[in-house]
């Protein structure tokens, strides 16, 4: 069936003001089955317009937190609905199988907009004692103002989930949006907002432009009136954007890339961390910017370890991600078929040994086999870059000292998991550790009250959790001269 979108601004859809438009390529059969608009910078200053009337002059600046909460709350309840049509939806565009965002993606993305209901009231100010003005004491307190109009630039790997977390977080602060969707996966974006329509947001509050990154994304970063970007995406595409609206003082927040370590102690459950190790290689193909693909394992265990592992890699099965029982579908584009071969080939060629999978050869559909190499260096590519495919590299360790030095020596810094019995050694190593979130004998609990987000080349800024919320705000102070 051909499927064909458009933006949606002020409650309406609108071509391309040029007409021009994108083809959308199922990964399973690289077949054409859809297009979207390919937005321009006229489209994106119309959305802005209408974004900055509804925050400047709309009903939505009237109203208070808990109105805003109630109107989460309602959008909630609609996704909530919705959830297998939105699960198949991002499903189908990247080839995945629609059970994982069935059972992980919506769920979240559920809990992130009731969590952000809640939030919506409690972006409290505080009063601040002082030492008063030339004599004269003072009242100063802080009040908790909308960023302005937002530019919310989001990746294809899970579509709905990563919309949901900037949009719920924005919509509680009172801030008004921009949604640029990857130019694969505008669909799950796109309904969102005519949920939002239906649960009584006000028509502007919640625009989504289609289109490619270096027009659309371009053309928002450059926008005098958006206030704020909040990307997710590669280092890459982050650094540019830092480039483009740093230097008009825009707020912006990057969640990047990773390559999370994955610690594994000779103490820790054999069974426990094979599994977790295994959902943090394959999941979503491994198109997860919290893969834990670098699997450092204590020696006494490594080879069983890695020997574990292949046979997981090799158990997983590959085929249609709608055929029941299909675990791993293709990888979503032809540009992650290429690079993922690329990095296994030069693993290879770096003298890693190759437990399971390598390269594969294209055929119909970009599958690509889970792979696992062992007896590597922490100076491989495969160990360094974020490969963003179904590929682990482990990695053999002697001491707790170095295992952290070998998880530190990373340009990423976005998440990691300790694999032990001894939860002295873990808390030694979680704090030791340089990353935005550690799991403790878990890999990547994601959670609507948690933070998220990563240091060094991983990013700038946080998302979820209240903190998240306040991150759409500006602190005001505001001081009143009390004589007499
Ligand atoms: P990408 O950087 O190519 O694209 C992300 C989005 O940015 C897309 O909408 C794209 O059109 C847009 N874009 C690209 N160049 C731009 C530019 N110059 N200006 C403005 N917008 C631009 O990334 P991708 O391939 O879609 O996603 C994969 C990357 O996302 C991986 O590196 C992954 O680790 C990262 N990611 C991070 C997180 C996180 O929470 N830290 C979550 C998911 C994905």
């Amino acid at each position: 069936m051909t499927q064909h979108f458009n933006h949606f601004i002020e409650g309406t859809t609108f071509e391309a003001s040029d007409g021009r438009r994108i083809a959308l390529v199922d990964p399973v059969t690289e077949q054409t089955y859809g297009s979207t608009a390919r937005g321009t910078a006229e489209d994106v200053d119309r959305a802005v317009s209408a974004a900055r009337q509804q925050l400047e002059h709309g009903a939505w600046r009237q109203l208070d937190g808990a109105q805003r909460g109630r109107l989460l709350s309602k959008l909630a309840d609609l996704v909530e609905r919705d959830t297998e049509l939105l699960a198949d939806l991002d499903a189908n565009a990247i080839g995945r199988s629609p059970v994982e965002p069935r059972r992980l993606d919506i769920p979240n993305a559920i809990a992130n907009l009731r969590a952000a209901a809640g939030w919506a009231n409690q972006l409290e100010g505080r009063t601040i004692p002082t030492g008063g003005y030339f004599g004269t004491k003072t009242l100063s307190y802080t009040v908790r103002e909308p960023v302005g109009v937002v530019g919310a630039i989001v990746p294809w790997n899970s579509p709905l989930m990563i919309t949901v977390w900037k949009l719920a977080a924005l919509l509680a602060a009172g801030c008004t949006v921009v949604v640029k969707p990857s130019e694969e996966t505008p669909q799950s974006a796109l309904h969102l907002a005519a949920l939002a329509q239906q649960a009584g947001f006000p028509d502007g509050v919640i625009n989504v432009v289609t289109g490619y990154g270096d027009e659309v994304g371009r053309a928002l970063c450059e926008h005098p009136h958006v206030a704020k970007i909040s990307f997710t995406g590669s280092p890459e595409a982050g650094r540019e954007i830092q480039r483009t609206a740093g230097v008009l003082f825009k707020r912006v927040a990057l969640e990047l890339g990773g390559k999370s370590p994955q610690i594994v102690f000779d103490d820790a459950s054999f069974d426990d961390a094979l599994f977790g190790c295994s959902l943090g290689l394959f999941a979503n193909q491994g198109q997860i910017c919290a893969a834990g693909s670098r699997i450092l394992v204590q020696r006494g265990i490594a080879e069983r370890f890695a020997a574990a592992l292949a046979d997981a890699a090799r158990a997983v099965k590959v085929g249609d991600p709608r055929q029941p029982g299909v675990q791993m579908g293709p990888v979503a584009k032809k540009a992650q078929f290429d690079r993922v071969n690329r990095y296994i080939q030069l693993g290879i060629e770096q003298g890693a040994s190759l437990l399971a999978g390598g390269v594969s050869n294209a055929g119909q559909g970009w599958f690509v086999q889970p792979t696992i190499f062992a007896n590597a260096r922490n100076d491989m590519a495969i160990a360094r870059d974020e490969i963003f495919g179904p590929v682990g590299t482990v990695i053999t360790f002697d001491s707790e000292e170095e295992a952290i030095a070998l998880a530190n020596d990373s340009t990423y810094g976005l998440a990691a998991t300790v694999w032990t019995a001894d939860l002295v050694r873990a808390h030694r190593v979680a704090a030791a550790v340089k990353a935005g979130a550690v799991g403790v004998n878990c890999w990547s609990p994601l959670d609507a009250n948690l933070p998220w987000g990563g240091v060094k080349s991983s990013g700038i800024g946080r998302e979820g959790g209240f903190s998240g919320a306040q991150a759409y705000t500006e602190e005001k102070v505001i001081t009143v001269l009390l004589p007499g």
